[in-house]
């Protein structure tokens, strides 16, 4: 039986050919093979919240809501089953006194598919979810399971770490936490001249912040957030609107109400605010009369995963959120170039317009991830239009 998949922004829907949800590893294994002789496409999904097509296809989608629970704990290192969404893992990561570092502004995705998409919170310090992959398993292209670790197959789980779901299916986490650990959040509000002229300060002296600009008002609403007892007390140019205290998993993610369409690109962290401010201009000169929503700021630590948006550098996010009711094309589209002129890198699931001849030249180790994906997956049983035109056609796609 099979039913129409609309993504949480709902700019997405397809209806596959069938939705599996194997029992086992086993039966998973089986149902890879036969699709794999059957010639078919196979993509598993998380909880839906990508606005790129990533899980698209008319033959078959898997679902891995059958695989669940704790695997296995030695110190801090967990190994997980993979259908578990965010917000449970976290849960489960604070029974056992751990935390992940950070998290991204919502713990609504399943934990495998921000992994699968390089997702990130904000902090200069603080790297994307994905770093804490230390190994797992992943049922492959020819329906085999593979077992591997960061210390004996350290290109597999780099190249695993962001893999859009082109490796293979996860079965299985391995990820390696720190204790959990309480924060102190406050939101604060101010003139977004004064956030820019304070923005280095602001970003190095907490340990998360980051801020909207709303276009209209030309306001800024600051995030921090801190370990007890570190951070600035107070912030002079701005006022504190609302704080709160408890444990990482409660106060990074928020409540979302609205649904918005996103673009957002990954910046060299000296890119940052010249970037901001050219898109600043061209929203309050182009776009203002159709364009009311904000656009985020945060930053990101470096990491290694080969197609992260962070690899190899120190990183600036900028994402502009528009309501999702509303067209965002000729938005995006206009904006996009401003961000590929400050260096920067898409977000993988969200809204951008770029194809492999784009993409191959941003990632230095774009050429050893697809080596390894083509290993993994010989007759690209993974790949479907969509991933075909970013990662193997020379030329636009007809996306
Ligand atoms: C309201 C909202 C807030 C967001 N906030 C942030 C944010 O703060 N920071 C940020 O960086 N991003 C953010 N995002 C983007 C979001 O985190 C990513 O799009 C994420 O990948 C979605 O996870 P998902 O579980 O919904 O997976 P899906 O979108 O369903 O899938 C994502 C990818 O994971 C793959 N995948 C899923 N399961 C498996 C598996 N078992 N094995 C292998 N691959 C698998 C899929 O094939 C796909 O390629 C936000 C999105 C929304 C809608």
């Amino acid at each position: 039986m099979s039913k129409e998949i609309v993504n949480w922004s709902g700019s997405l829907r397809f209806t596959p050919g069938t939705i599996a949800a194997p029992a086992n590893e086993e039966e998973l294994c089986r149902l890879v093979q036969q699709g794999a002789a059957e010639g078919k496409t196979i993509r598993v999904r998380g909880a839906g919240h990508s606005s790129t097509p990533l899980a698209q296809t008319t033959d078959i989608l898997i679902s891995m809501e059958n695989f669940h629970g704790v695997v296995s704990r030695e110190e801090n290192i967990i190994t997980i089953r993979s259908g578990m969404m965010l917000k449970d893992a976290n849960e489960v990561f604070l029974e056992h006194g751990l935390a992940l570092e950070n998290l991204g502004d919502v713990d609504l995705q399943a934990l495998v598919g921000a992994v699968g998409t390089g997702t990130h919170g904000t902090g200069r310090n603080l790297r994307i979810l994905s770093d804490h992959l230390v190994g797992g398993k992943l049922v492959n292209g020819k329906g085999e399971l593979v077992e591997f670790s960061l210390g004996t197959d350290r290109d597999l789980t780099l190249a695993a770490r962001v893999a859009l779901g082109s490796l293979g299916i996860f079965t299985q986490l391995r990820l390696r936490l720190y204790p959990a650990f309480k924060l102190h959040r406050k939101e604060w509000c101010t003139h977004i001249e004064d956030c820019m002229i304070n923005l280095d300060r602001l970003i190095d002296t907490n340990r998360n912040f980051d801020f909207y600009w709303y276009p209209r008002s030309d306001e800024a609403k600051l995030r921090t957030l801190n370990l007890p007892g570190e951070g600035p007390d107070d912030i002079p140019f701005a006022w504190c609107q609302k704080e709160r205290f408890g444990w990482s998993g409660d106060v990074i993610p928020r409540e979302r109400d609205n649904k918005f369409d996103e673009i957002e690109f990954w910046l060299p962290i000296e890119n940052g605010p010249d970037c901001f401010e050219e898109i600043r201009q061209r929203i309050k000169t182009v776009h203002r009369k159709n364009v009311g929503w904000r656009v985020l700021y945060r930053t990101v630590a470096a990491d290694e995963a080969f197609l992260s948006g962070a690899h190899g550098r120190a990183t600036a996010t900028i994402s502009m959120h528009h309501n999702a009711s509303l067209p965002h094309d000729d938005f995006f589209r206009d904006v996009e170039p401003i961000l590929l002129k400050y260096g920067g890198r898409p977000h993988w699931g969200k809204k951008h317009y770029r194809v492999v001849s784009d993409l191959k030249l941003l990632y230095p180790k774009w050429e050893r991830f697809h080596e390894i994906r083509r290993g993994m997956d010989p007759d690209g049983v993974f790949m479907n239009p969509y991933l075909k035109a970013i990662f193997e056609q020379e030329k636009e796609g007809d996306r």
